[in-house]
């Protein structure tokens, strides 16, 4: 493949990597004003799974550049 500097592709799943970051760390400022307890609980779980769906959809993104070479 020839390097794409101006991947269309790379922009969209860069615009969802910023989105899932945004999630996640709108999911741990929540978590600051509670209490320990069944609403922590929750909200942790909830960052959590923020965190996990952030860290897949970077492994797709650094994914795509390296099969793609548009880094
Ligand atoms: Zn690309």
């Amino acid at each position: 493949m020839q390097p794409a500097p101006d991947c269309v592709q790379r922009r969209a799943l860069y615009e969802r990597y910023h989105a899932a970051l945004r999630a996640y760390i709108d999911a741990t400022d929540a978590l600051d004003p509670l209490e320990i307890g069944n609403e922590f609980d929750h909200g942790y779980n909830l960052a959590m799974w923020a965190r996990l769906e952030f860290e897949r959809i970077r492994d797709n993104y650094k994914r795509h550049m390296q099969q793609h070479g548009c880094g």
